[in-house]
């Protein structure tokens, strides 16, 4: 038998409403937010993450799914969401058009990783981008809003965590800090943190071995070198939260493992998802859209992995309660009752009410034992009686009592006792 790629996981029928209940969420605080949905393609040009992700990270250097199509293209699946984003924004020339710019996405997105529970080659992520604006207020409005979106949840241990990483200019001078920091440990670190302290050595600090993390504890911090107006921009952002209310620690560990990170940097934190403890993270990124042939457009946003918020959501004990059954099942003693009971079902459907009826060719008493195995609220019971009678014997299978209603009068008597 083909068994699903490795890295890959299928949402049954049975399962879907946990889905549901985070993407509902997530579309609820995205309307309170103003942000509007975008959608981009599942592929690009793999140039387009090269140049938007960046060539230093790991996500480029070793996870992407990159392959030819017929045509001799170079394209790639989406590993994240913000390089589509703001490769439709600046082809649509919408900065030009009503600003602040701002949408969410709800994607799958793949990265070639070794799986692990939270870690998967294909995985979903909810993410919203904020563009056009440059002030520490952008900052405080992405963040607070994804904090919306996991108390929405019912998350309560999730703790928000947030860095600055300054500018281009201040970092110059933290780099050539960390540089001289690394320099004697070189020996006893990953290939990947040799690479890192070539290319970018503040990629180091997000390395997730042991002994590189050893070493990357006790390195200098980029919020001793912040420029001022990195300092103030950083000040302002986290008063603006704690006056709302936003918990926040400051935790210089945090760059992100993108490398389009600019000033602000935060991560949502969980104990509870174990060695993949981030469900959400973001932060500013005022020189990505440069990067790929734009203007400067400063930019703000985040990204939240919906597997890892299931996790979480478990952990806490937050699983929202399984889906009910159809409001009425219509069961069907003979043919021709059964022939009634499959036109009632249409004619009920019209109206508001959910129902199903048998398609097993099963005897009664098996349909309502299927009616009860499903959480039908009401099941009708139609036979020859019943049928010139013009009413049926209808049980309420919540409290078991049973009364005979009238089959005109059958949607509105389940309307008015559903719920
Ligand atoms: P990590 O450090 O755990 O690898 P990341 O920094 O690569 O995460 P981002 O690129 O910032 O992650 O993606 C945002 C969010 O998407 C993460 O916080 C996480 O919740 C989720 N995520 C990232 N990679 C995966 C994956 N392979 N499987 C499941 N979720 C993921
Ligand atoms: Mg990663």
């Amino acid at each position: 038998m083909i068994q699903i790629p490795k890295g890959c996981k299928d949402v049954l029928p049975s399962q879907v409403y946990l889905w549901h209940r985070i993407e509902e969420t997530a579309r609820k605080t995205a309307a309170a937010y103003a942000f509007k949905e975008i959608r981009t393609p599942v592929f690009e040009h793999t140039e387009l993450f090269a140049r938007g992700v960046g060539d230093t990270t790991d996500i480029v250097n070793k996870e992407m799914y990159t392959f030819l199509d017929k045509g001799g293209r170079s394209v790639t699946l989406r590993p994240e969401g913000t390089a589509g984003v703001a490769r439709a924004f600046l082809e649509h020339g919408l900065a030009g058009g009503v600003m602040p710019f701002k949408a969410y996405y709800m994607i799958s997105a793949f990265r070639y990783e070794r799986p692990q529970a939270g870690r998967l080659r294909e995985f979903h992520q909810f993410g919203a981008e904020l563009y056009g604006a440059a002030g520490p207020e952008a900052d405080a409005e992405a963040i607070s809003f994804a904090d919306s979106f996991l108390r929405a949840l019912g998350l309560e241990k999730v703790a928000l965590r947030i860095n600055s990483i300054g500018c281009k200019h201040c970092r110059a001078r933290y780099h050539e800090a960390l540089k001289a920091y690394f320099a004697p440990h070189l020996g006893g670190m990953c290939e990947d943190c040799r690479n890192r302290y070539e290319k970018n050595p503040m990629r180091i600090l997000d390395c997730k071995v042991e002994g590189c993390k050893a070493v990357a504890a006790g390195a200098p911090r980029m919020l001793d070198y912040l420029c001022d107006d990195c300092r103030a921009h950083f000040d302002r952002v986290r008063s603006l939260l704690t006056q709302a209310g936003v918990a926040h620690t400051v935790d210089p560990s945090i760059v992100r493992g993108l490398d389009y990170y600019s000033r602000t940097v935060f991560e949502f934190v969980s104990a509870a998802a174990g060695a993949q403890g981030t469900v959400l993270g973001g932060g500013r990124y005022d020189t990505l859209l440069e990067q790929m042939d734009g203007k400067a457009v400063p930019a703000v946003g985040f990204a939240a992995g919906m597997e890892r918020l299931l996790l979480v959501m478990e952990s806490e004990g937050k699983l929202p309660a399984p889906e009910e059954g159809v409001d009425c099942y219509l069961a069907g003693m003979d043919a021709s009752s059964r022939e009634r009971a499959f036109l009632l079902a249409n004619e009920l459907r019209r109206q508001g009410v959910s129902c199903e009826t048998d398609l097993m060719e099963r005897s009664v008493k098996a349909q309502f034992k299927y009616a009860d195995k499903t959480g039908a609220r009401f099941v009708a019971v139609l036979g020859e009686r019943e049928l010139l009678d013009g009413a049926a014997e209808v049980k309420d299978m919540k409290t078991s009592s049973s009364e005979r209603v009238k089959l005109e009068e059958l949607a509105n008597y389940i309307l008015r006792r559903r719920s």
